[in-house]
């Protein structure tokens, strides 16, 4: 069975912020046969992740939809009505979840990076898809939509396609939380799955593609147990 789930049915959602038109209406132009993509945009700069809650009946299309050409409405459908992405082998990723953590609180670049590119291609690996090459950057650069969280650059002339992520906010420099920057990591991920596992022609910010991130979230993080609270005693001798 594909690890890939179509759920067009399942309680849809509704996000709050969503993307702005900048970041989401990103295109492409379909040159040849199957596969054959020409990238006619620049990279995807993806900088902020909208929280989907479930409240309406219906996915709701956000309004750039009204903008795209017949062949892209057909395609943000497709992406629309795919929620979800079942790992197969979530276990067997939770020491790498774990080490990027880790990874990420001693807040040394190399490490991270190394973290990343072990989930990332045992991610990868598990549901089938071609490699992607990841970067990790220091301190987020500021666009004028706000921060760049992260960038999926599309492959262009036989390269391998390239995913890069930033581990320090552009306001002081602090390292993200982790579960923000695993979200941002699997985002960009997903951009990859898109034109690659779920064969779609283009990558298009949905509410789907939202819903899907977060399903990734969940399986990869949502499980693991918050560290318990300090005792009062300790509490008070922090200063
Ligand atoms: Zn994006």
């Amino acid at each position: 069975m594909s690890p890939i789930e179509e759920r067009a049915n399942e309680v849809p959602a509704e996000e709050s912020g969503g993307p702005s038109d900048e970041i989401a209406a990103h295109g492409a132009v379909v040159v040849g046969g199957r596969g054959s993509v020409q990238w006619s945009q620049p990279p995807l700069r993806c900088a902020k992740v909208p929280r989907i809650v479930p409240r309406s009946p219906r996915p709701r299309r956000f309004s750039y939809y009204a903008r795209l050409s017949p062949e892209d409405k057909a395609i943000y459908r497709q992406s629309d009505a795919i929620a979800s992405i079942d790992v197969p082998d979530v276990a067997a990723l939770q020491p790498l979840v774990a080490a990027l953590e880790e990874a990420l609180a001693v807040g040394k670049r190399v490490r991270v990076a190394s973290a990343a590119v072990a989930l990332s291609d045992a991610l990868l690996r598990q549901l089938g898809a071609p490699p992607v090459k990841i970067h990790v950057r220091e301190v987020r650069p500021r666009f004028e939509a706000g921060e760049l969280h992260g960038l999926y650059t599309f492959a262009q002339g036989g390269k391998v396609p390239k995913l890069e992520v930033w581990m320090r906010t552009a306001a002081h420099a602090k390292t993200v939380k982790f579960r923000t920057f695993l979200r941002t990591l699997l985002h960009e991920l997903l951009h990859h799955l898109d034109v690659t596992v779920l064969g779609l022609g283009e990558s298009f910010h949905t509410e789907g593609f939202f819903r899907r991130e977060s399903s990734l979230v969940r399986q990869l993080a949502g499980t693991r147990p918050k560290p318990p609270p300090l005792p009062k005693k300790e509490q008070l001798t922090l200063f």
